[in-house]
């Protein structure tokens, strides 16, 4: 059985007061016992304080980015020792907003990955197609380069600690999210590569997201997939009520 997740992307929003208050209304909402692992990723200034928060409870702490050293004259920049100080336990990298805003390409991304696999983190790896890619019929071209790109050089032991996020960069904060059958078919060509690429065991067990503009209402649909483990969410994850209602679909 692969493990079931729900990871929050709050994206450059909350203030540190608002931080504090949606992680402890999510750690509250969630209660003990729950069979869908969540993690929650603040913007870097409120790790701290998000860590605090979620602190021996069932809510994991993540970050939506790192540099890939430890430290180090990058001004700036968040290193990976500053994340494990900050009690981080999952690093997104990939995000289409790096991708496409910041210019980050995939060796640089493969650079991201192994360096918060070598600190005993584990990594989401986010990729996508544009809308472009899509109607020319490239899906699945991109997601296979963007995927060989992220966990070039990975052992199999290492792909162990890497959940994968579909997400499809026209549904990112669009409101369009992929259908269940995009979802779905995407989810299974990353589960062909993977066992391409390190074989058939590591490709089984691999978590796989959805992600982009999943929401309380389309939730049930999407995180029930066959090849699908649950979900990337960004704007619902702003809003308690409508995050752990994912949270609950998922379980
Ligand atoms: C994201 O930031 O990864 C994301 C999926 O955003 P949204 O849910 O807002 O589309």
């Amino acid at each position: 059985m692969r493990p079931r997740l729900i990871v929050g992307n709050w994206k450059m929003f909350t203030t540190a007061a608002s931080a504090r208050r949606l992680a402890a209304d999510v750690v509250r909402g969630l209660g003990p016992g729950s069979c869908v692992g969540v993690v929650l990723c603040p913007p870097a200034p409120y790790l701290g304080v998000v860590g605090e928060v979620v602190r021996d409870t069932a809510v994991v702490l993540g970050a939506q980015n790192v540099y890939p050293e430890k430290d180090g004259a990058f001004t700036g920049e968040t290193g990976i020792n500053m994340l494990l100080d900050l009690g981080c336990r999952y690093v997104i990298v990939g995000h289409s907003e790096r991708r496409h805003i910041f210019g980050e390409d995939d060796p640089f991304i493969n650079r991201k990955t192994k360096a918060t696999l070598a600190a005993g983190l584990e990594v989401i790896a986010c990729i996508g197609e544009t809308l472009a890619q899509r109607r020319r019929g490239e899906t699945k071209t991109c997601l296979e380069g963007q995927l060989a790109g992220a966990l070039a050089g990975l052992t199999a032991e290492q792909i162990r600690h890497v959940v994968v996020a579909y997400e499809p960069v026209w549904a990112i904060g669009t409101g369009m999210n992929a259908t269940p059958e995009q979802a779905q078919e995407a989810a299974t060509e990353i589960r062909k590569l993977v066992q391409g690429l390190v074989g058939e065991g590591p490709a089984r067990d691999l978590p796989i997201l959805d992600g982009g503009s999943v929401n309380a209402a389309n939730a049930a649909t999407l995180m029930h997939l066959p090849d699908v483990d649950g979900g990337l969410i960004g704007h619902a994850s702003l809003e308690v009520d409508q995050f752990l209602s994912i949270v609950r679909s998922a379980a």
